[in-house]
């Protein structure tokens, strides 16, 4: 039986990775291209941040049933935001000891819903071994223990007593390291300016490492960050800096002795989580959700809601999630939303309905999950209202399909329902992003989060397989394709 490699690279963009190609500046990735199949749209989840489509990836559902609705959150339960702090969390965050444990405890053992199991519960419940290397989204049925560096630990306050869940090879940069036969030599790597090794060297060296091992499982998710810090600081640079993955990808095949063999061993397959969106230079690219919800008393950032506080904004760069916090509080939300031309959809639940509206027009469309309409992914939907709002297309025979909003239904419902309290969800018009109390800002750089197709339309390789990945396709649907099509007919050695 073949192993199954799934590299996850941060916002590499179809666009970006054809140029790339096209200078001769990515030649692993050309090898596996053409070699094996490539697919330049497939559709990410929504919002389009990292630690919920993480666990999309590896749950093979949308947020509505694994109850992770974004990177940043409001939980009512604790009265708390949640912040993942963002794929490889940089450490001068870690400053707030509750995002790290946000991020290494919680999202895998409190947040992300045990009504569904995750590839690696899954494979290793039926025998076969499943790894993670770097990935915040890893739970598994073995209890690995972390070590937090001295430095940080004294730094931040930051202590973790509870063993951390994942499949049997579990790596978190030098925080949770795996247990293979030889010990990864310290290189600049796991310093503290590289994240402690949540980077994309040290989640090769690891890889490589576990390779060497003989230990390799059957199925392994390698996360692969640099990619998206750069392109936020630099996004001119983006074809240089997807070359640098490249080196990367390049080095994990000349670890075997050629790069045919690495795909004869393996079914290699690169996919990314999102795409990004580059801001205008000007602060007019900035949606000041502080000005145009002046007239609500929003919550203060760091500290609990109080009885008087109307709101809390929980920002997710491009889109936003705004909690309504009393009732009658929702209906004067959203009138002032709708005031702002440059926010595209904004959209909230009645019941099992979601409505939606965009900035600056008095149209509404509303939808429901099944019903007489059927997309392009066989969902049922009733749909009434204004299509245009969500650029919803119908092909002669009457099936849906979707341009600006991929996939748009099931990925607004999937953010909506992620939750029971209400919630209202915000996407930016490209170029624009939404800035509130302690929110990063990205004038001139790149960010993400939208449900646009710039932000979430990712490319697809794989390598080392007679199969094909089904279209249209989507990253919600690889668990499934991974299990059933690559590993689960192939019976285990006796
Ligand atoms: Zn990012």
């Amino acid at each position: 039986m073949k192993k199954v490699l799934l590299f996850l690279v941060d916002s590499m963009m179809p666009k970006i990775l054809d140029q790339c190609i096209t200078q001769g500046k990515a030649p692993a990735f050309q090898f596996l291209i053409e070699k094996g199949q490539y697919i330049n749209d497939c559709v990410t989840v929504f919002p389009t941040m990292t630690a919920s489509i993480d666990c999309s990836l590896i749950t093979g559902v949308y947020p509505d049933e694994h109850k992770v609705p974004g990177l940043v959150w409001y939980d009512p339960s604790t009265k708390k935001i949640i912040n993942y702090i963002n794929g490889a969390f940089p450490v001068y965050s870690l400053g707030l000891d509750h995002c790290g444990k946000n991020v290494l405890f919680d999202l895998n053992e409190r947040h992300m819903s045990k009504d569904v199991k995750t590839i690696h519960e899954e494979l290793e419940e039926r025998g076969y071994t499943s790894g993670s290397i770097n990935v915040i989204a890893h739970r598994g049925h073995k209890k690995h223990e972390t070590k937090i560096p001295f430095l940080l630990d004294a730094a931040t306050r930051f202590r973790l007593k509870e063993k951390v869940s994942g499949p049997t090879i579990l790596s978190m940069g030098t925080l949770i390291k795996p247990e293979i036969f030889r010990p990864i030599n310290w290189n600049w790597s796991q310093s503290i300016v590289s994240s402690y090794g949540l980077n994309d060297a040290y989640a090769i060296d690891v890889l490589i490492e576990v390779i060497k091992s003989g230990q390799q499982p059957d199925f392994t998710l390698i996360y692969l960050p640099d990619n998206d810090h750069k392109l936020h600081r630099s996004p001119s640079k983006a074809v240089d800096h997807l070359s640098q993955v490249d080196k990367e990808v390049a080095r994990f095949l000349d670890s075997y002795d050629s790069w045919d063999e690495a795909i004869e061993k393996n079914v290699c397959i690169f996919v990314s989580d999102h795409g990004q969106t580059i801001i205008g230079t000007s602060k007019e690219h900035n949606i000041y959700l502080d000005k145009l919800l002046a007239s609500l008393k929003i919550h203060k950032f760091a500290s609990t809601p109080g009885p008087d506080d109307e709101i809390v904004i929980c920002n997710n760069e491009r889109m936003c999630f705004i909690y309504p916090l009393h009732p009658e509080v929702q209906p004067k939300l959203i009138d002032l939303l709708v005031q702002e031309p440059n926010i595209e959809v904004i959209a909230w639940k009645e019941e099992e309905w979601v409505n939606v509206r965009r900035g600056g027009s008095p149209t509404k469309l509303s939808f429901k999950k099944e019903g007489p309409f059927v997309d392009i992914y066989q969902t049922n939907w009733s749909i009434e209202g204004d299509f245009s709002i969500l650029d919803l297309q119908q092909q002669p025979d009457g099936t849906i399909y979707y341009d600006d909003y991929p996939d748009a239904m099931a990925r607004l419902y999937g953010a909506l329902f992620a939750q029971e309290i209400p919630v209202v969800a915000v996407s930016a018009t490209p170029s624009y992003e939404f800035v509130s109390e302690c929110s990063p800002q990205h004038l001139g750089g790149g960010s993400h989060g939208s449900l646009h197709k710039i932000d979430s339309i990712v490319p697809l390789i794989m390598a080392g397989s007679d199969l094909q990945v089904p279209k249209p396709a989507r990253l919600v649907d690889l668990k499934a394709f991974i299990m059933e099509k690559l590993l689960l007919p192939d019976p285990l050695p006796v």
